[in-house]
């Protein structure tokens, strides 16, 4: 994967535990963002089985027990769609009260993306 940031451009989803079954539904359908961004949420709660994962707007430690009620999933915008790996970050269930904007701005911050490369995604609903 390149380090070189500049380059690389992301989309950002928000997906919201109480939004599921809208993005279940979009799977079932076919929608292939959804399914990127469920797979890589299912790939981060298979990863805190085994490691510590902060939350990815305030680093309040996340567990299974005490679950993030969102998370944040960077889809690169490669130009081979095969090779996108979207990745997800928790957030925890204070964080996840704000609106995407405010997630999105602080997630983003974390990973030290600058916001000019990366696009909010579509919202959902
Ligand atoms: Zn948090």
């Amino acid at each position: 994967m390149s380090t070189d940031h500049g380059t690389e451009e992301f989309r950002i989803y928000i997906v919201r535990l109480r939004d599921r079954a809208d993005w279940v539904a979009k799977v079932n359908a076919g929608d292939e963002i959804a399914q990127l961004c469920l797979w890589a949420a299912s790939k981060w709660r298979l990863a805190i089985a085994t490691e510590h994962s902060p939350c990815q707007c305030c680093d309040r430690p996340l567990s299974i027990a005490d679950k993030p009620q969102a998370f944040i999933v960077f889809v690169p915008t490669a130009p081979d769609p095969e090779k996108v790996e979207a990745s997800a970050g928790g957030v925890c269930s204070e964080c996840s009260e704000h609106d995407d904007r405010w997630i999105v701005d602080q997630g983003v911050h974390r990973t030290g993306m600058s916001l000019a490369g990366v696009r909010p995604g579509d919202r959902i609903n």
